[in-house]
């Protein structure tokens, strides 16, 4: 009983309290907040964006407009009008089974519509990079529609192409094109991933037959992960070890039928399913076993080596396991279908940091979140310095690798045998940094849309399992990067061992003296591409020459090459991104050379300064091997901070009078408060407002009633007339509002004569009393 009177008295008083605060005012509700979408209130761009975008995408702009109205057209893609737009978007409602159906279906209807035509059979400049660029629309639309495409044509087809000899190309290619046959590339076993050397498929030659057997003589050698041959391929490109009279002859790529048209999987295969992947769905990866499968002796691809009837195996390259052209190549050469893949990988990783990027910046651009006055309005999510430094590096950090990948595009397409090296190191570098940088962008963003992120039709979070792969396959990233500091340190050893200058890999900086960094950074030396450039090749120098002497110490003291490289990886990870950062500046560089107009170079500085300041920023090797003092990372980091608040403002900057921040001129008269002190406008005209320093209140201080200064005048009178409202939101100007803001002016106008009438009449009455007073 005590029990129940303690609880009703608390409950008592609980209510009575609540009673009290409510009838106190203190608990107010706001009013709702109102949304516009960020190109309403979209001020003109400093820059022409046709020309930035002809910058980013670099080539062939109508024939990806081309696909894009294509793809919009068909219902396939789930085309969805937004906002006068036409959007299309993956349909996220089906099964895994319904999204691999749906993803041949998208194909065929590309395929109807000339989409593939030249993949293949087309020869040249034109048609490659005509292929890219399609490519990389589809990707934006899918992942896995991409993907299904990119192992047909690039994978299967490009083994063809590259492995094969005109035997191959005259069968394969045109049906390859047509989809008569359906291709996919078996590599990765369950034992073996990233060491394909290591595979055990077996394969011999049988004279008497003149076949080929293919077996799969253990579980870890069966065929793991194959994109295709869960469902769909009909043929496969199958690597494996080659042995010929018991020798060892080291990976070969065969052609091996494993389904008929109908999809019956042919005799002697067994596939099985790799089942639901958290991304990716619309594939069908599948498993493969060879149990002693015949094939004609035809179908070994045979441009580096062959075997004739009788069973004698030639090839011009001696060693199975060199590397490099300049030195004879044999198993490097079965490696050169994937440069292709990770070119594709690396520029459809950045149009995915693209995408979600353009999510998670437009949504910070009318989010709002808490008050940083009271009473004030809510602040826009973009506002908060710390949003800036979230997403603005991102972004230039994106502008960066969309040029890097331009570049790796080109050197893929206008390959020479004298390239293949670069080619190789560099898709590997950057296959890796924009696919990593590609990942964190998607966390970051889904991150910065709050819940919203995680809903899957704003796309950010589904990208993040569709995207994830592209680390792990066609090369894991933290391997390629050991490639990479491993092909750095053979050019290092080359060119010291000869006493020759450095020619390749982008190493020239190194035979000029070393750069020196000056003791004491200003801004406008942080901003130069002189020092960016600089600070970029002596990191990458340094690292090399500690590289070399780590790994050399290790041999020195009786380590093998491999196990002195293997206990060199920190120094070799450092190297590795080293090199890619500056690889990555130079490709910007060229990208803001070929700008022509000013807007768009002064835009390309601000995002390449960003990049980079970042970067030094970001990484401790700066630091830590002392290219950059404490005070210099310290100025660094503040540089950082302005150039996230001039991104965002962009144009002509205004300060608030409180040093909060800065915001541009366009800004101004847009019935919105850009300053802590709610001061910025309407009422600077008399001359107290906040703006410090040069810039003199532009446009409402003009005093003398021309347009601009009238229109805007009355924006702020009305404005005031309906103030909670319109310091939530940001409205745009449209004439309806105007007007309608004009006949509240008159309204206004009418009272403040009345107000003046009656003060008149008040005081004249007043007098007369006064008078009549002193009279008496
Ligand atoms: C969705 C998907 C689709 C795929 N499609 C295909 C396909 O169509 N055809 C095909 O042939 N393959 C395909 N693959 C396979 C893919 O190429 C491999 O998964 C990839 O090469 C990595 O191999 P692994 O999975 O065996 O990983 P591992 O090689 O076992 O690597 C595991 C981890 O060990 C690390 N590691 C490995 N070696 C070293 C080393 N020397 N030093 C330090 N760390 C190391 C790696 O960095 C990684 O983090 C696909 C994979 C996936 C997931």
């Amino acid at each position: 009983m005590e029990k129940v009177d303690f609880r009703t008295r608390v409950l008592t008083r609980h209510l009575q309290d609540s009673r009290r605060l409510a009838i106190a005012g203190d608990i107010s509700c706001s009013p709702c907040l109102s949304y516009t979408p960020p190109e309403a209130s979209e001020q003109p761009f400093s820059f022409d964006v046709t020309s930035m975008r002809k910058l980013m995408d670099g080539h062939n702009l109508e024939d990806r407009d081309w696909l894009f109205n294509l793809m919009i057209q068909s219902n396939l893609f789930n085309p969805k009008l937004r906002g006068g737009k036409v959007f299309v978007v993956p349909d996220y409602n089906q099964s895994m089974e319904q999204q691999r159906e749906m993803t041949m279906k998208r194909i065929q209807y590309l395929l109807d519509h000339g989409v593939f035509q030249g993949w293949l059979t087309g020869k040249g400049f034109e048609d490659e990079m005509r292929k890219l660029s399609l490519l990389e629309v589809i990707e934006i639309f899918d992942h896995s529609l991409a993907i299904k495409i990119g192992v047909h044509f690039f994978l299967w087809g490009g083994a063809v192409q590259f492995f094969g000899t005109k035997r191959h190309h005259d069968k394969w290619l045109n049906a390859t094109e047509n989809y008569m046959v359906k291709g996919c590339f078996a590599m990765t076993e369950l034992g073996h991933g990233s060491n394909v050397r290591g595979i055990e498929t077996i394969t011999t030659y049988d004279s008497k037959s003149r076949e080929f057997v293919i077996n799969t003589p253990c579980e870890s050698a069966q065929k793991y992960w194959i994109g295709g041959a869960a469902n769909h391929a009909t043929h496969t490109v199958v690597f494996s070890q080659l042995n010929i009279d018991g020798k060892n002859e080291g990976v070969h790529a065969f052609i091996t039928q494993i389904r008929d048209a109908e999809g019956n999987i042919s005799p002697n295969i067994r596939i099985s399913d790799c089942g639901h992947k958290i991304g990716l769905n619309g594939v069908d990866n599948g498993r493969i076993w060879f149990d002693n499968v015949r094939i004609p002796r035809e179908n070994l691809l045979n441009s580096v080596a062959d075997v004739s009837p009788d069973g004698k195996y030639l090839s011009a390259i001696k060693d199975p396991d060199q590397f490099f052209p300049d030195r004879t190549v044999r198993f490097g050469a079965f490696m050169a279908p994937l440069t292709s893949g990770r070119v594709t990988i690396a520029a459809s990783a950045v149009y995915s940091a693209k995408i979600s990027l353009a999510i998670a910046i437009r949504y910070s651009l009318t989010r709002r979140a808490f008050s940083i006055t009271p009473n004030s309005a809510e602040v826009l999510l973009l506002d908060y310095p710390s949003h800036q430094r979230r997403l603005l590096p991102l972004l230039a950090k994106t502008y960066a690798m969309s040029f890097a990948a331009n570049h790796l595009k080109l050197l893929y397409v206008k390959r020479t045998p004298q390239l293949i090296k670069t080619l190789h190191v560099v898709s590997s570098a950057f296959k890796a940094i924009l696919t990593w940088h590609n990942m964190r962008t998607l966390q970051e963003c889904r991150e910065a849309c709050g819940g919203q992120g995680l809903k899957t039709e704003n796309r950010v979070g589904q990208l993040k399992g569709e995207f994830d792969v592209q680390s792990t396959f066609e090369g894991d990233n933290n391997v390629l990067m050991q490639q990479v500091s491993k092909a750095l340190l053979a050019e290092y050893v080359a060119a010291k061992r000869k006493n020759k200058p450095f020619k390749e890999l982008g190493l020239e900086h190194m035979n000029k003296s070393c750069p020196t960094i000056p003791l004491e950074l200003t801004v406008s030396t942080l901003r130069s591409s002189q020092f960016q450039n600089d600070i970029f090749c002596l990191r990458e120098r340094d690292l090399l020459n500690r590289f070399a002497a780590e790994v050399s110490k290790y041999q020195a003291q009786g380590e093998s090459k491999e196990s002195a490289f293997v206990a060199s990886y920190q120094l070799a990870e450092d190297l590795g991104r080293a090199f890619s950062d500056r690889a990555i500046l130079q490709t910007f560089l060229e990208a803001e050379n070929n700008a022509t107009d000013a807007p768009l170079k002064n835009a390309l500085g601000l995002l390449r300064s960003m990049y980079v300041l970042v970067t030094l920023d970001e990484d401790a090797a700066f630091l830590r091997y002392g290219y950059l003092t404490t005070e210099n990372a310290a100025t660094v980091r503040k540089e950082v901070a302005k150039l996230c608040n001039e991104k965002y403002y962009d144009a002509e900057l205004i300060k608030c009078r409180d040093g909060s921040k800065s915001f541009t001129k366009n800004r101004l008269n847009d019935n919105f408060c850009d300053c802590a002190d709610g001061t910025d406008e309407p009422d600077c005209c008399d001359g107290s407002d906040e703006y410090g320093g040069t810039v003199l209140c532009p446009n409402t201080c003009i005093m003398g009633g021309n347009i601009v200064y009238q229109r805007t005048s009355y924006d702020s009178v009305a404005s005031n007339l309906d103030a909670i409202n319109s310091r939530k939101t940001k409205p745009v100007i449209k004439m309806e509002d105007t007007a309608q803001k004009l006949s509240g002016l008159k309204a206004l106008v009418f009272l403040q004569v009345a107000l003046v009438i009656v003060i008149v009449a008040f005081r004249l009455i007043r007098r007369r009393k006064t008078r009549r007073r002193n009279s008496r």
